[in-house]
């Protein structure tokens, strides 16, 4: 699974540093598309609302790479990033503000035809669950759940770097029921190629990510990949080379029958394991081949739905 939270400069507003990435956008997602294309992989696009509206300022308005995605041959799948991008755990951020960025989103997306499903939280940030589903919306991303991940900010940083030269493979896992909503688990950011990520070799973005695969494939889970597609201007020749490189391993091992590749939405759908889940469901063409639909369930003590045996 790949998903790319598209937002050219609505993530770090203002930011000069990477203007020169945010003009390099369009080129580095045609590029990305045509390999999509050429290696037949769906991947869920989670735009920023404002950023598929008509404006004049192309860095915050770009409704021209909402519709490049949806005319790549590969169908892909327009997920959501919010309307503005806000920070949503901050404690001024209430549940009024959180239905009001999704509506608007929903309202944008509805006139492309587009019904959006999947959600990603800025900056991964994530609150409000519960309001979700009401905008029709039945899966989230969640946090990469890195053996650092609860180190304190420093020593989190520290432990990132280190992580990605000694090539630890990332983690996979499985979908978590939230209230109404699935949470997919985060797995690998894929580095852009500035300041600390700058002398990683592009070779080992591509090595760290195979391991994902097969590990995925080892332990029958997901292994999910993601971006932004600015970070890939940063150096747009490599970042690409470097994700050919994964594709290619992707296109060999699921030729091989080892894996699938599914988008956010494709993933809800198949672990249809409430009516909200079976409602949506609806096509079969999304419904298992593989094997998370005979996955059963059983609560653990904070009530979250966990995995229990496969069948
Ligand atoms: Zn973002």
């Amino acid at each position: 699974m790949f998903t790319l939270d598209t937002e050219i400069a609505w993530g770090m507003k203002g930011d000069k540093n990477w203007q020169k990435e945010f003009e390099n956008t369009r080129q580095v997602v045609d590029g990305l598309l045509k390999l999509l294309d050429k290696y037949q992989i769906s991947a869920t696009w989670a735009f920023v609302g404002e950023l598929m509206r008509e404006g004049e300022d192309r860095l915050y308005h770009a409704p021209d790479l909402l519709k490049a995605v949806m005319d790549c041959s590969t169908p892909q799948e327009i997920g959501c990033h919010s309307f503005s991008h806000p920070v949503m755990d901050d404690a001024a951020f209430k549940a009024d503000d959180m239905d009001k960025e999704l509506s608007s989103c929903v309202d944008i997306t509805k006139s492309a035809g587009v019904e959006l499903k999947s959600f990603v939280f800025p900056q991964n940030k994530i609150a409000h669950i519960d309001r979700l589903s009401r905008f029709g919306f039945v899966c989230y991303r969640g946090k990469d759940k890195s053996w650092y991940a609860k180190f304190p900010k420093f020593l989190n940083k520290l432990a990132h770097v280190v992580d990605e030269y000694l090539l630890i493979a990332p983690p996979t896992g499985m979908p978590v029921r939230r209230g109404e909503v699935l949470e997919i688990p985060g797995g690998y950011f894929y580095p852009h190629k500035r300041g600390w990520a700058k002398p990683l070799p592009v070779s080992f973005r591509a090595r760290k990510a195979v391991k994902g695969l097969r590990k995925a494939s080892d332990k029958r889970q997901i292994f999910h990949l993601w971006t932004h597609p600015f970070n890939l201007a940063s150096d747009p020749k490599e970042l690409l080379h470097g994700l050919e490189a994964i594709f290619k391993e992707v296109a060999q091992m699921r030729e091989k029958g080892h894996i699938e590749v599914k988008t956010m939405r494709e993933i809800a759908a198949l672990r249809r394991t409430s009516l909200a889940m079976t409602e949506y469901g609806g096509s079969k063409s999304l419904l298992p081949k593989g094997d998370l639909e005979g996955l059963t369930f059983a609560r653990n003590d904070k009530g979250e739905e966990m995995e229990i045996a496969s069948s």
